[in-house]
């Protein structure tokens, strides 16, 4: 089934709102218009040019909407909506429903049931209620509180299309993002999206462009290869962004969905039922993954972390690109095993650093906020360790930030004052922003920089060569990568 994207319009003025309804036209097959946020209602305005049907949904406040007038009038305005031009009204199931049936030609009416806390026991029961009722189209749109939610919905939409039922089902939430990439090749009669550049109408609900592009919803197969990035949170991954647009650019029937896991048995139930080929995982599953993998890499064994799980037949291996991603933007410039390095920080990031650089030879000191887990990594690999009031006394070659010091949205703090800053080279870690403000400092103060942007890139790089077995193209992930960190507005995306 092809999926059919709904935009939804979210605007303060039907002025506004038909401009916006226009512009949806790039990506919608259907619009949807929240009229209860419109202040001066203009149903002919907004019904004069559409570009595609128009769904019409006024929704109260008890409803999770902004509607504030009295419930007649919402009532007539949906009548009237229904009259003059919309192709289907929105109803709550809750609501008067029942009126609108009478009145509003049932193929006509979207029947819908919302529950911003949770995905209910009973979806079934639910799904059949709102069956009896008539309406030609039900909507069911639920709380995702883990992966395994999402498989609910696939189950309730298979139900729903073995009896005939157009159904639009999701889960709402970063946890249902699944539901909202898969729901149409789960038989979901549509999947929301919101405008490029606009306001989501719900948690979790993508922007069209992403939906279509680099997710490719209207490309979704019965073939298509699902490969996920694992973690918590993951609202700002950027990993989909280059997996995507690297599988694109191969030519690939494949996508990286993000999976937000509630923890790791949730991500082994979605796997179960949807399996995948490879998985990269970020924080907090890394240790967990490794527990899982039947067999690791040395780097993996060495840090105790799987930033990249691949499957081989049937058996999970797991492999750390963390490794070779941090050392090959070091090694294009300079030679690590010469280097006195100090490594900021004692988390998984930091165990890759100081594997990597004592591997290659360099002389290593761990400096962490927590003396005791600084000493004992140290003491894991042989590396010297330092208190964190003695940075200013200590000379080095290499200074790494493994902290998420200076990280979205706290983009103005460093890990060190400048006045540390005294040696050659400083990479920091972080990638969001592009340039933190300990990359400028270094540079302020003579010091040669490297971003966390190519560490980034280099260990995705590696994750496409391991679970494809040839390079992707790297100037394509690249551009994706400078792409998403040139974005004003990072912080607030979604993946
Ligand atoms: P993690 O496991 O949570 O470790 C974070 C470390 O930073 C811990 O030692 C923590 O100390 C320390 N820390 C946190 N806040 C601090 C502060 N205000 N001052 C001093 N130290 C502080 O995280 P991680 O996985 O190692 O990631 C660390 C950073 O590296 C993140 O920003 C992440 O995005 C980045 N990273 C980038 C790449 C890349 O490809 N560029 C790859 C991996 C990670 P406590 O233990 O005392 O809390």
């Amino acid at each position: 089934m092809c999926a059919q994207i709904c935009v939804s319009i979210c605007e303060s003025t039907s002025v506004k709102a038909a401009e916006a309804v226009a512009r949806a036209a790039e990506w919608a097959d259907l619009v949807e218009i929240r009229a209860d946020f419109i202040r001066d209602l203009d149903l002919d305005l907004l019904f004069r040019n559409k570009p595609a049907p128009v769904i019409f949904t006024l929704r109260s406040r008890q409803e999770g909407g902004a509607y504030l007038g009295s419930e007649l009038q919402r009532l007539e305005t949906i009548l009237q909506a229904a009259q003059r031009g919309a192709d289907y009204v929105d109803v709550e199931f809750s609501a008067f429903w029942r009126i609108v049936l009478k009145r509003v030609p049932c193929e006509q009416v979207i029947l819908s049931c919302h529950n911003f806390e949770e995905t209910p026991r009973n979806l079934d029961g639910l799904l059949d209620d709102m069956a009896s009722s008539g309406a030609g189209i039900l909507k069911i749109a639920v709380r995702a509180r883990g992966l395994a939610d999402n498989l609910r919905i696939a189950e309730l939409l298979h139900r729903a299309r073995g009896q005939g039922q157009k159904l639009c089902a999701l889960a709402m939430g970063c946890e249902g993002l699944p539901s909202r990439i898969l729901g149409s090749s789960w038989g979901s009669w549509m999947t929301f999206a919101s405008l490029p550049g606009g306001e989501a109408a719900a948690d979790g609900q993508l922007p069209a462009d992403v939906l279509a592009r680099q997710y490719r919803v209207r490309e979704i197969t019965p073939e298509t290869l699902f490969y996920g990035v694992l973690g918590k949170p993951l609202a700002h991954s950027l990993s989909p962004r280059i997996h995507n647009a690297a599988f694109a650019a191969r030519g690939m029937n494949a996508i990286l969905l993000p999976l937000e896991a509630a923890d790791f048995d949730d991500f082994l139930r979605f796997h179960a039922e949807l399996p995948l080929q490879g998985v990269a995982v970020t924080i907090p599953y890394k240790g967990a993954a490794h527990a899982f993998a039947q067999s690791v890499s040395v780097a993996a064994e060495q840090t105790g972390a799987v930033n990249t799980l691949l499957r081989k037949k049937d058996l999970w291996h797991g492999e750390n690109t963390d490794v070779e991603g941090f050392l090959c933007p070091l090694k294009r410039r300079a030679h690590p095993g010469k280097m006195r390095a100090i490594v900021l920080g004692a988390g998984g990031a930091a165990r890759a650093v100081i594997h990597a650089l004592c591997t290659e030879g360099a002389h290593v000191c761990v400096v962490a906020r927590d003396d005791g887990k600084g000493r004992d990594l140290a003491a894991k690999f042989g590396a010297e360790h330092a208190a964190w009031s003695r940075i200013d006394s200590l000379r080095w070659d290499l200074l790494v930030n493994a902290t998420p010091v200076g990280m979205y949205p706290e983009t103005d703090r460093s890990p060190v004052p400048a006045s540390c800053l005294t040696g050659e080279w400083v990479y920091d870690l972080v990638y969001n922003p592009a340039e933190t403000r300990l990359l400028q400092d270094a540079a302020r103060r003579g010091c040669k920089t490297i971003a966390g942007s190519e560490m980034f890139l280099g260990q995705a790089w590696k994750q496409q060569c391991l679970w494809c077995g040839s390079p992707p193209p790297e100037e394509v992930m690249e551009a994706a990568l400078k792409a998403a960190l040139t974005q004003k507005d990072l912080g607030e995306d979604v993946p």
